[in-house]
This record gives C-alpha cells, sequence and structure tokens, in this order.
C-alpha cells in the first residue's frame, strides 16, 4: 500500500478502460524489465477502486492471489507509474517498505524524480 491507512477498498463498478490500460502499461514495463534479468513476472489482477482517504494504491502480499488496488486518486496522478511499481514489489516480491526509498517508502514522496531513477531503484529490488 502507498500512504498511510489500510481498509478495504471497494471496487469501481463503472467504465475504467482508459485508466486501468495506463496501469496495464506499467505492469508490462516492470514485466519486461524483469524478463531482462531472467526473472518472469506471473499474472496480476488490476482492480480500479473508489478513492479511500489518502490510498494511491494497495496489494496483496505474501499470497498466492497476486492482486492490485489503484485507486481513482492514485490514477489521476502523475507518479502513477511510481505508485505501480511499489505495488508490484509488494505482491511479486513481497517487499516491505522501506522508509527513506523513493519507491518504497510508505508515503508518496512530493519531490520529482525521472523515470530512470525509478527503474534503477526496482531493478535494485529485484535483483538483490
Ligand atoms: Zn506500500
Amino acid at each position: 500500500m502507498k500512504k498511510v491507512q489500510s481498509k478495504n477498498l471497494k471496487n469501481k463498478t463503472e467504465n475504467y478502460f482508459p485508466q486501468r490500460r495506463q496501469v496495464m502499461k506499467y505492469i508490462y514495463e516492470a514485466k519486461n524489465i524483469a524478463k531482462r534479468f531472467g526473472i518472469h513476472h506471473e499474472r496480476i489482477e488490476v482492480r480500479i477502486t473508489e478513492n479511500q482517504d489518502c490510498i494511491l494504491g494497495q496489494a496483496t502480499m505474501n499470497s498466492n492471489k497476486k492482486y492490485i488496488w489503484i485507486t481513482e486518486n492514485g490514477l489521476n496522478r502523475s507518479d502513477l507509474r511510481v505508485t505501480v511499481f511499489h505495488e508490484i514489489l509488494h505482491t511479486l516480491y513481497n517487499q516491505k517498505h522501506v522508509k527513506g526509498c523513493k519507491l518504497m517508502n510508505d508515503t508518496t514522496y512530493t519531490d520529482t524524480f525521472t523515470d530512470q531513477e525509478i527503474t534503477d531503484i526496482f531493478i535494485r529490488y529485484i535483483t538483490q
């Protein structure tokens, strides 16, 4: 989960295909990055949910079911890619939060970072 609270997120039933496609794009991008290191990513179920306080996303951890939930809040932010990469590390790698890490901190950083920077941090986690 990115941001603090943990609550059950309610799935959106409305049509959210364009935003969902954006999330899928980042999941495929992460999958392709992992592939370069000979790592296979399992299929992840993506759900778009209603806003819940300040939560951007949530994911299953230590579970056979690989689920990522992204809130409308998270979808509409410019750092959606960071949120998706963050949740992928939770659900596929069981990566916990890392205080001070731009990618795995429990709350979002307000400062900017490049895609490459996030990619490099992601690679560090998946190859450790
Ligand atoms: Zn998290």
